[in-house]
């Protein structure tokens, strides 16, 4: 797969980086990646990926835009309320970048459904925020052995990790469980501020782009904490769990209760 000369110009910053050439941004060319919830993490995760030059991106996210979500969600404007989200973040990215494929996927992530649509991507990166789609991409990636780039935002705290199948312990391995409903607050319900969601999606991004161009990555086996009343970055050393019932010998699945999802779908759409 061949670079034209469009491309060689349109890349041509990245491309003089010392640890970046030619090689690097075909790998990032020929690379399929899903991004699940096109909402306050998914606009920075799929923009920087479509700069980038991700050759194609599946934007999966079933909510229409609100009114609400502009104080983040930068790929939409109030034209765009009451339209689909994946369809009109899509188009929004095509613009950006007519070089590389953008599809939108209108559809729920389930856990039922979370193995087929996750399946045969070079990489998935989650911008959803809700405990019960956030096990299941990460099962679902673990049982397929796609890499995944997880990232949350509460109120003034971010955390990432990236997570590669075989190699590094999954957000299971972390936290086995989910917390029970109720217990961690919505968005909605603790607030969110567009910079702090940009500043998340935008590691996760970056954390793709470098895996996917094969450079080393920072956040393998590595819980990153973002505190930004203080701006501490902290980093959590983090070791995989042979009995992890995602990623361990033996897959056990373990949907989370859909009466936290019923509980945040009615409140509220996606980070
Ligand atoms: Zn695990």
């Amino acid at each position: 797969m061949s670079l034209s000369l469009d491309e060689i110009k349109r890349y041509s910053r990245q491309l003089v980086l010392p640890d970046f050439g030619s090689r690097e941004q075909r790998r990032l060319k020929k690379s399929k990646v899903a991004v699940t919830g096109a909402g306050g993490l998914g606009c920075p995760i799929s923009t920087y990926l479509t700069l980038a030059g991700v050759g194609r991106i599946d934007l999966i996210d079933m909510d229409r835009v609100d009114l609400t979500n502009l104080n983040r969600q930068f790929l939409y404007g109030p034209e765009d309320i009451d339209k689909v989200k994946a369809e009109r973040a899509a188009e929004a990215l095509t613009r950006i970048n007519p070089e590389i494929e953008v599809n939108a996927i209108n559809e729920k992530v389930t856990y039922d459904n979370a193995f087929d649509l996750l399946k045969g991507y070079d990489a998935v990166v989650d911008g959803t925020d809700n405990f019960p789609v956030r096990y299941a991409v990460n099962d679902a990636c673990a049982v397929n052995k796609v890499p995944l780039f997880h990232g949350a935002v509460l109120m003034y705290e971010g955390r990432a990790m990236s997570i590669i199948p075989g190699e590094t312990a999954c957000f299971r391995c972390v936290f086995p469980e989910a917390p029970p409903a109720g217990m961690v607050p919505t968005c909605r319900e603790a607030g969110v501020i567009g910079a702090m969601t940009g500043l998340i999606g935008s590691i996760q991004a970056l954390e793709t782009i470098r895996y996917l161009a094969d450079q080393e990555i920072a956040l393998k086996n590595t819980l990153l904490i973002i505190n930004a009343d203080t701006m501490s970055f902290d980093k959590i050393r983090l070791t995989r769990r042979e009995n992890c019932t995602a990623c361990g010998e033996k897959f056990v699945p373990k949907p989370v209760d859909e009466v936290c999802d019923t509980r945040i779908a009615a409140t509220e759409g996606r980070s």
